[in-house]
């Protein structure tokens, strides 16, 4: 049994601060997908995870799944863009300053 992982660009229409780059940011929304496969044939598909990673630093978030999932559904409407957006602040705030406390 092999497992794999396969990454589908989705849109990067997400626009928000990135504390990295420190200025406004497209991040790229990827699904990523594990696949269990027997003999090169895939027999199971795994929920998918969702991503956003920013275009010039490539930081990467993961989003819960159930708004990932409202995302895609939704086409990015603007309540789940901004909740999106607000996790992602927090998260980055969260590894800037374990980042710097390490050092
Ligand atoms: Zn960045």
């Amino acid at each position: 049994m092999g497992m794999d992982k396969k990454y589908e660009f989705i849109d990067d229409t997400i626009q928000c601060h990135c504390q990295w780059c420190g200025a406004e940011k497209h991040w790229h929304f990827y699904q990523e997908t594990e696949l269990a496969s027997l003999f090169f044939i895939t027999v199971w598909r795994f929920t998918p995870d969702y991503f956003l990673v920013c275009e010039t630093c490539q930081y990467p978030f993961k989003l819960p799944r159930s708004l990932g999932k409202q995302l895609m559904a939704n086409q990015y409407d603007q309540h789940s863009a901004d909740l999106a957006a607000s996790l992602l602040v927090a998260d980055q705030t969260l590894n800037v300053k374990r980042s710097s406390t390490n050092e």
